[in-house]
């Protein structure tokens, strides 16, 4: 290919995109990592003293605000801006977000997690959709590219949790903020010296609306900004009283009604072809399986954390494993393996063998429900009164691991290859509401889980492993079918890059 210089057997544009997405994940897990401690802490530990429940509603409401903005930032790509400059854009609000983070006041705390949350919905679903148009349409790298980039996201999360988290233990919150913001800034520095190399994608909207009716969006836009300093500084100046805990039960089922109601427009107004309709959904299908599957992944920070904090025996010798520890482990397992399943789909589609994305989704899907009778079997023995072995979190977290590399990057190309171009931004936003619902939905079932009562929690696991398998079959059935919808061209494919 004519690429500015390959990155391993990639297109050269691959590269701009790994480390942009590798820094700004190290600024978002590195401060994600630390938001439900620092909320949490006392003021001698220079925290926002927030009771338990109250931090992990916010902890909750925020990650899922942070994924469902990616649904207007996705649109204001195809429609007003292009990706390029929404990744941008979206670099230098978060960037702003953390330096807010740094400053030491609690009055600026939420106004810079709203930043966070604005920039990252413009970040995150463009840049993946960029991933994707390195790719022609019938190119086999696709796949595995998005396994090397997926590999970066997790490079950068490593980075983060080590990172913020020295900091803070040595020098306070607000470094760990600041560190984060330094990161996002690394990342913005790199994204503009190597932005050549994207050849010019995403130079501009994919389809770009009438004058007239740009300058209504426009509006919309500053309406809603304006709109949002009011109720934001209502909520500060205690005009309005928020309960996080009964609002973020509200916000999954609103989450899911915007999923169903915008696909549900996409069949209806968005002038689809029958094929295009068809590869839809397909993805549809990989959309459903994803959900599930983060539902029952994201118990890691939550139930998994507990677990691991009060049931698991942490010392080695005199030395105690710090409970963060073990978030990381994800991380850490994706980047050693990511290189091998890169190379397994290249094998495999040299071989003929092109597994559909419904069911290597599937597949996924079922491996983490097998990291949950690990679990089962670990919270019977923690049930019976034992401190159990770290091994079980570990090889739950390998499972759990193992499925991620079937399902989720595999699911992120699958939504570029079978996403009609001139929504590419707008589909990447609608797959990632299905992190969004599935972070809140993981937070409202550990929700049932009570570390003073171990004997409940292996039917707990026993329950998310059914679901998870159940609907794991189910996935798998149907994408006999939808592996033929496919593999249906796009008809007008102008990408080759
Ligand atoms: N770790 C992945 C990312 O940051 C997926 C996140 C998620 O919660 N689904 O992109």
């Amino acid at each position: 290919s004519s690429d500015k210089g390959e990155f391993f057997g990639h297109p050269g544009g691959l590269s701009t995109l790994f480390f942009t997405e590798m820094w700004e994940r190290m600024s978002y897990y590195g401060m994600r990592a630390l938001l439900v401690l620092f909320m949490t802490a006392s003021l001698q530990e220079g925290g926002l003293v927030i009771t338990v429940a109250s931090a992990t509603a916010i902890y909750g409401l925020y990650t899922g605000a942070v994924y469902f903005m990616g649904l207007p930032g996705g649109w204001m790509a195809d429609r007003l801006i292009g990706g390029q400059k929404a990744v941008w854009y979206g670099g230098l609000i978060i960037m702003t977000g953390h330096i807010v983070l740094a400053i030491p006041s609690d009055k600026t705390f939420f106004i810079g997690l709203i930043l966070v949350v604005l920039g990252t919905g413009l970040l995150k679903p463009n840049i993946g959709a960029l991933v994707g148009q390195l790719y022609s349409s019938g190119d086999q790298r696709r796949d595995s590219g998005y396994t090397l980039y997926y590999m970066g996201i997790n490079m950068g999360s490593i980075i983060g949790y080590f990172v913020c988290g020295y900091l803070q233990t040595n020098m306070g919150w607000h470094w760990a903020f600041g560190a984060a913001a330094i990161g996002m800034g690394l990342g913005l520095i790199q994204y503009r010296l190597t932005l050549s190399r994207l050849s010019g994608i995403g130079d501009g909207p994919a389809e770009p609306m009438t004058p007239r009716n740009t300058r209504s969006a426009w509006m919309a836009i500053l309406a809603f900004m304006i709109g949002l300093v009011i109720v934001t500084a209502m909520v500060m100046t205690g005009a309005i009283v928020i309960d996080p805990v009964a609002m973020a039960q509200y916000v999954a089922i609103g989450i899911t009604a915007v999923f169903i109601l915008y696909y549900a427009g996409i069949f209806m107004f968005g002038n689809l072809t029958g094929d295009e309709t068809k590869r839809l959904l397909a993805l549809l299908l990989v959309c459903i399986a994803s959900t599930c599957f983060w539902a029952g992944f994201e118990q890691a920070g939550s139930s998994l954390n507990l677990f691991g904090r009060d049931l698991t025996d942490r010392m080695i010798g005199t030395f105690e494993i710090p409970t963060p520890w073990f978030q990381s482990a994800n991380s850490i397992f994706l980047v050693l393996m990511s290189p091998f399943f890169a190379a397994l789909w290249i094998n495999l589609s040299k071989r003929m063998i092109n597994p559909s994305y419904g069911l290597k989704s599937a597949v996924g899907l079922i491996i983490m429900a097998t990291g949950f009778i690990v679990m089962f079997f670990a919270a019977q023995l923690a049930a019976s009164g034992l401190k159990v072995a770290p091994f079980w979190l570990i090889a739950t977290y390998f499972l759990h691991t193992v499925g991620e590399l079937c399902l989720s990057p595999v699911a992120l190309s699958a939504v570029s290859k079978l996403s009609p171009k001139r929504m590419a931004g707008q589909m990447m936003g609608v797959f990632v509401l299905t992190y969004s619902i599935g972070n809140v939905v993981a937070g409202l079932l550990a929700g049932n889980f009570d570390p003073e009562k171990p004997s409940e929690m292996p039917a707990l696991f026993m329950q998310i492993t059914l679901f998870s398998v159940a609907v794991g079959i189910v996935v798998l059935l149907v994408s006999l079918k939808t592996k033929q919808w496919e593999k249906l061209a796009e008809k007008d494919d102008s990408t080759a890059v």
